[in-house]
């Protein structure tokens, strides 16, 4: 195939053409545990990492290949790892580089999931995350110490949707030698971390990536664009020999295979020993989806964004969180990295506080009510009262989360639809107000 890189035809191309045994045009499912070697020669090659292939599935799968090829395309990365789920990649990620001892400097906007990863479990691994302010760039430099190996934040972050300043962060960070781990899961194709410096791309592909809620997965891409070597002494994970993995050095072992030493050493380290492997046939339904991420990905934001202006219309709505509809340092971050849209999330708060919320959920009928985004289908949920009500009322302020505040995962259903299902969840929330007063 000629070279490509347009996003539509990477999404249904990238990575395969056709099964060399039967000509299948779809990838199959390689269900199995294993690979037979060639011959004895062949197995000792693919364990010395002289030649790439499949040997067991928890360490990797043919399908998952494909799989990761497609993202790795899709991204502008070097190669791929998925993942089990987002979680699991988010976990390696940082693993990868930091052992106890060491510490990250993350931002504090970050899925609730992420959080408790950083917060306790990392934490109880010996691994310190330094939670900082994601509005000011020059804090993540300021909480840097010569044991950092990292920086991590979120593109798009909810609830607050306000676009993380990668170019500024990444830059800090490349002076001293520490790469900027993205977690684009919001904002897959509108943004594109590494051409803003970003170093490694994480994603759940449980959300737009996969696209249809059907199954849990996650990625990690290596951009290939981060100079380990040059950092020796700042990433000691890859630049010293590793008793696991009979004394290799990464960046040496991994030379003849071009810049992947960092997602080398996360599949045949970490994904061997904590084993968080996705299944070849989550892999292949996340094949499927992709291949219409491209148009599903324009009808969320077109959906959004109409969603976004008929909500800052209404009176019963007090304010809208939309990029979209931002102004000033916010809209001009969301414009710097955001292109062909501002993605699929919504938020906005309902004059009739916790109650209100509560009666516009229930009152409707084509939104789902879930604790998910980034379904083709459109999603709502009130934070206050379910993902967020373990939260004091303080700390539920500090996360961007109000007592009358709605989130929305806009799907690409017809708009007209889309609307009218939140005119009626905002009738409930008006004539329980008009009960009240
Ligand atoms: N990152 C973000 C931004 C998410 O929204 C989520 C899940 O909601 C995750 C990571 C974790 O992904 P998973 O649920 O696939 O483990």
């Amino acid at each position: 195939m000629t070279k490509i890189s347009n996003s539509e035809t990477l999404a249904l191309h990238a990575g395969w053409r056709a099964d060399p045994a039967t000509g299948a045009v779809q990838p199959p499912i390689y269900q199995t545990t294993s690979f037979q070697f060639q011959n004895a020669d062949h197995a000792s090659r693919l364990f010395a990492l002289e030649e790439l292939g499949p040997i067991y599935t928890r360490i990797g799968n043919p399908t998952n290949d494909v799989l990761e090829q497609r993202l790795a395309a899709l991204e502008g990365g070097a190669a791929a790892l998925v993942l089990a789920s987002g979680q699991a990649a988010s976990a390696f990620a940082i693993q990868n580089l930091a052992r106890a001892g060491d510490n990250i400097v993350s931002s504090t906007d970050l899925y609730g999931g992420t959080w408790n990863l950083f917060a306790n479990t990392l934490k109880d691994q010996g691994i310190e995350v330094r939670f900082v302010d994601p509005q000011d760039p020059e804090a993540f430099a300021r909480a840097t110490d010569e044991r950092t190996r990292a920086y991590y934040a979120e593109t798009l972050p909810n609830p607050k949707l306000q676009v993380f300043p990668i170019a500024e962060v990444a830059a800090i960070g490349r002076k001293l030698g520490i790469p900027l781990i993205v977690d684009n899961t919001a904002a897959p194709l509108l943004a594109r971390p590494f051409d803003h410096g970003a170093a490694i791309v994480v994603y759940s592909t449980t959300k737009y990536i996969g696209g249809h809620g059907s199954s849990i997965g996650g990625a990690i891409i290596d951009g290939g664009n981060f100079d380990w070597e040059a950092a020796a002494a700042r990433q000691p994970a890859l630049n010293t020999p590793d008793p696991s993995y009979h004394g290799a050095v990464w960046v040496e072992a991994t030379r003849a295979l071009g810049p992947v030493a960092y997602i080398i050493k996360a599949r045949t380290t970490l994904l061997r020993d904590l084993g968080a492997a996705l299944s070849p046939f989550n892999a292949f339904l996340t094949l499927q989806g992709i291949e219409t991420l491209p148009l599903r990905i324009e009808r969320h934001s077109s959906n959004a964004q109409k969603v976004a202006e008929f909500l800052s219309r209404h009176p019963e709505v007090t304010k809208v969180i939309y990029p979209g509809l931002q102004t000033g340092t916010a809209r001009a971050r969301a414009d710097a990295v955001l292109k062909g849209g501002y993605g699929g999330l919504v938020g906005f708060e309902l004059a009739g506080g916790r109650d209100a919320g509560r009666r516009f959920i229930d009152a409707l009928t084509l939104h789902y009510h879930v604790a998910n985004i980034g379904d083709a289908r459109s999603l709502a949920i009130h934070p206050a009262s379910t993902t967020h009500s373990q939260l004091s009322a303080e700390d539920q302020r500090k996360t961007g989360v109000t007592e009358g505040y709605v989130r929305l995962s806009v799907g690409i259903e017809h708009i007209d639809d889309i609307l009218a299902d939140l005119e009626r969840g905002l009738e409930a929330a008006q004539s329980f107000k008009a009960a009240a007063e």
